[in-house]
């Protein structure tokens, strides 16, 4: 047996407020393979996720027993580095003017205090935003296209530049990317498909970059689409997951779990050997070149 085993790691998940999206998954299957995890929420939904969370409204089970126990919640907002560049009328926002740290540098810090340093040997990227993505690329304004790209790829910068010096070594981080980096999505708009591509060629150099640097690993997974509450801003995400459960190579949807397992294989020892890469986890939907259903599918 070749069990993935993340016992005595601390993982740093950014992007979890609910337990429907890739990050929960991720968090469950790093739970399941020994490691403690501390988790990065955006500042609007912090509230909402530690509530759900007190109140027991979360999928916490495990299978075969237990429950995710979160050794620690940091609000973070991955559109800043730091305070200078938190405008002021986010600043003041009723969701933020009581937290007192939330940009990466921040956290980062926090992190270092409480952990002490090197503290981290897992970095989890499973967030994006972007404000146009209902808008076709072409209809895009350039306030939309960047802040897609700044929230949703720089965000990974960012994160390895002040969260790796604190990771041991053996380190690993993984990102979510989508189809749409490299291959046309109609619907998935407002400069996403572009935060993606820029993410996917960030992990390469990146790769390159912290291999030298701290001999962290980086990696990032195209996931197939999933319901997630991200998701459902792009208006399409059931029709886009019934398309790929007819015409994927392998003619089903792909679970959070799965993607979840892949998650934590890629920053578990057992990976040792794989960094740089994009790794589909979408049943085999990007081999495809023509639609399967209704009428080509084999016999
Ligand atoms: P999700 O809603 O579970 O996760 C997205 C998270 O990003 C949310 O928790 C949200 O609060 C957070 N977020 C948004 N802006 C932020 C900011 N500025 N700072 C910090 N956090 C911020 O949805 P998901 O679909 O599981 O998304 C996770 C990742 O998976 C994303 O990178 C997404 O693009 C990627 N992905 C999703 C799909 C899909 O179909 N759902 C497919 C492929 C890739």
């Amino acid at each position: 047996m070749l069990p993935i085993d993340l016992t005595g790691k601390r993982a740093f998940v950014a992007g979890v407020a609910d337990d429907k999206g890739y990050g929960w998954a991720i968090v469950r299957a790093l739970v399941r393979a020994g490691a403690s995890i501390c988790v990065g929420t955006w500042p609007p939904v912090l509230r909402i996720f530690t509530k759900s969370l007190e109140r027991g409204k979360l999928d916490v089970a495990l299978p075969g027993g237990g429950e995710i126990g979160l050794e620690k919640i940091y609000p973070l907002d991955a559109a800043f580095d730091t305070q200078a560049d938190v405008p002021e009328d986010v600043r003041t926002d009723k969701r933020y003017v009581e937290l007192t740290a939330y940009t990466i540098q921040e956290v980062a810090d926090r992190l270092r205090a409480d952990f002490g340093e090197p503290c981290l040997d897992i970095i989890v990227h499973s967030l994006a935003n972007g404000p146009e993505v209902q808008r076709a690329l072409i209809d895009t304004s350039r306030s939309g296209y960047l802040a897609a790209v700044s929230a949703s790829a720089y965000s990974m910068v960012s994160l390895l530049q002040r969260f790796g010096p604190l990771t041991r070594p053996g380190g690993a981080l993984v990102s979510l990317s989508y189809l749409a980096a490299e291959r046309v999505i109609p619907g998935y708009g407002g400069g996403m498909s572009s935060a993606k591509a820029a993410l996917e060629s960030d992990t390469r150099t990146l790769a390159f970059e912290a291999g030298r640097r701290w001999g962290l690993r980086v990696n990032t997974i195209s996931a197939g689409p999933l319901a997630s509450r991200a998701a459902k801003a792009i208006g399409t995400i059931d029709k886009m997951v019934d398309y790929y459960r007819l015409n994927a190579a392998l003619p089903e949807a792909n679970t959070a779990d799965e993607v979840g397992i892949v998650a934590a294989f890629l920053c578990s020892p057992l990976a040792s050997g794989i960094t740089g890469e994009t790794l589909h986890v979408d049943k085999g939907y990007h081999v495809m070149g023509m639609q399967a259903e209704p009428r080509l599918a084999p016999e």
